[in-house]
């Protein structure tokens, strides 16, 4: 065999920078346990820890039709769910697009006014009969009696913005984000500014639960995963990365425990977000390489997040961008410049978040042996047309190493759950759910990560205990569920 070109020896070279050996993930797992611990234990931690007030996760047993909302972005989306008690669903959806105007609304009114309307409209189209035997019924004789218990749909809020949660259904809007900004409403209670807006249009429908979309994604499969377990973990790997683990009462020590009432403590358990994202953002333990650290200091918020900037689709793409860019310029390495450079100036490869992640999950999953599909997607994303099958081989063992890397360290997370929980000790399943993208699309992710699961001290062959499942819809049926566990816990 020919020796390797210098674009591929490089190429090699930097791979390796990427590489998370053994120890390393030994020691972020014992780090990620005392972090955890810390947030439990106070506030302003790296991993917040925040309690979510929910106190059980279903079995797959539960019944009910439940209304859930979600807020996050661009749409507002309005579901009802029929659980129907034997780990399966029935949804029924309308999404429509915030405009813009309600989005900087020059009062919260507007804005939870026109979301409040959303949701009648979707009674009056989806539930008509319930529709006229509540709503119009009301209308029509003009009576102001209250609905009966049996007439109230619960609801569960999916609001994807930053919020400090006091209880599960009460919760007061931190600040804005995602091109929102409606001033007023920063400091309010985003659950009771939805039900002020519902009760205007004297709707049958109660606010029962504030919900984060990790949370959601860990309700979502607790109910639909094999065998009615209880799933210990819920965790992301899209956009962003976070978990939501099912954690001891009585070790959540920051709280009031004992002497909170509106907590239910039959199980002694509740629900903690962790917000692992910013786990370890001092580095003491994460991998920090040159490009990780340019693209820190060259993102809007440096310094912070710094798990999810080494793990997370929105970052792993821009990694593999500075290091392709990089061996560019190396005078040695040459990549991409046979016969003059390659890169056209109008390249996306020159600008920030030029690289789509999706362009990992293409190499990564391209096994011809000149690596046409690769030398595709070069052409087809970034204009480069000609590349040899060293450039593509080298670019692609790069891609490799920054994706199995985030799977390694995504390992880290779980495994440091498995032991917290001491859960992997019992002789039980162990269910995780997840969701996202990257989990779900890149060859290999839950591979790489369980591999890093088995290196890990306490966890080892334990390991095949676990099982890893998808988890679709955590703001529709996760929602939902939050709302029928808000509901027991309370009625
Ligand atoms: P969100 O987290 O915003 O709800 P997704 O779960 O779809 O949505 O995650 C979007 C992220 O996943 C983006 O950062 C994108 O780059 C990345 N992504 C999209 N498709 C793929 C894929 N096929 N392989 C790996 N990453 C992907």
């Amino acid at each position: 065999m020919a020796a390797p070109s210098p674009s591929l020896d490089a190429a090699l070279r930097v791979a390796r920078e990427f590489d998370l050996p053994s120890d390393q993930v030994q020691r972020g797992v014992d780090e990620f346990l005392s972090q955890m611990a810390e947030g439990l234990a106070k506030n302003g931690t790296t991993l917040s820890q925040i309690p979510t007030y929910v106190t059980s996760v279903p079995n797959g047993t539960e019944k009910g039709l439940y209304l859930a909302v979600d807020l996050g972005g661009t749409n507002f989306r309005v579901c009802s769910i029929n659980l129907k008690g034997d780990s399966t669903f029935d949804l029924t959806q309308n999404k429509v697009a915030i405009p813009r105007d309600m989005m900087v609304a020059s009062s919260y009114k507007q804005l939870f006014k026109f979301l409040a309307t959303q949701i009648e409209a979707f009674l009056e189209e989806h539930h008509n009969e319930h529709f006229e035997a509540t709503v119009r019924r009301r209308r029509l004789t003009g009576t102001t009696d209250q609905y009966r218990r049996e007439e109230i749909f619960d609801l569960g809020f999916t609001f994807s913005f930053p919020v400090h949660q006091t209880s599960i259904n009460r919760g007061t809007l931190i600040r804005w984000t995602k091109g929102f900004d409606i001033p007023d409403a920063v400091g309010k209670d985003v659950c009771l500014m939805l039900q002020d807006a519902i009760n205007e249009l004297h709707l049958p429908v109660r606010v029962a639960a504030l919900v984060n979309d990790t949370v959601g994604t860990l309700m979502a499969r607790s109910y639909t995963s094999p065998g009615n377990t209880e799933t210990l973990l819920g965790a992301i790997f899209g956009t962003g990365t976070n978990g939501a683990y099912v954690e001891k009462l009585d070790k959540v020590a920051k709280l009031d425990v004992k002497n909170d009432r509106t907590i239910d403590h039959t199980k002694n358990q509740m629900v903690i977000n962790t917000e692992w994202g910013s786990f370890d953002n001092h580095l003491s333990v994460l991998p920090n390489t040159i490009y990780d650290q340019q693209l820190d200091a060259e993102s809007v918020n440096p310094g912070i997040q710094m798990f999810e900037k080494r793990v997370s689709g929105m970052f792993l793409g821009e990694i593999l961008r500075r290091a392709i860019l990089a061996l560019t310029k190396d005078s040695e390495a040459k990549l991409l410049q046979t016969d003059g450079n390659l890169i056209p100036s109008d390249s996306p490869l020159y600008e920030i978040w030029g690289i789509d992640t999706s362009f990992l999950s293409i190499i990564e999953a391209d096994t011809t042996s000149d690596l046409t599909a690769t030398k595709a997607a070069l052409f087809e994303h970034f204009k480069v047309s000609n590349a040899t099958t060293d450039d593509a081989q080298a670019i692609k063992a790069i891609g490799h190493a920054i994706a199995k890397r985030a799977a390694r360290l995504s390992g880290i997370a779980l495994a440091a759950i498995l032991l917290d929980t001491k859960r992997i000790d019992t002789d039980e399943t162990v269910d995780i759910g997840v969701d996202g993208s990257l989990v779900e699309f890149y060859p290999k992710f839950v591979d790489y990560m369980r591999e890093a699961m088995r290196e890990i001290k306490g966890v080892g062959e334990k390991e095949s205990k676990v099982r890893i499942g998808i988890a679709k819809d955590g703001s529709g049926v996760g929602a939902a569920l939050i709302a029928l566990v808000a509901h027991k816990g309370y009625a």
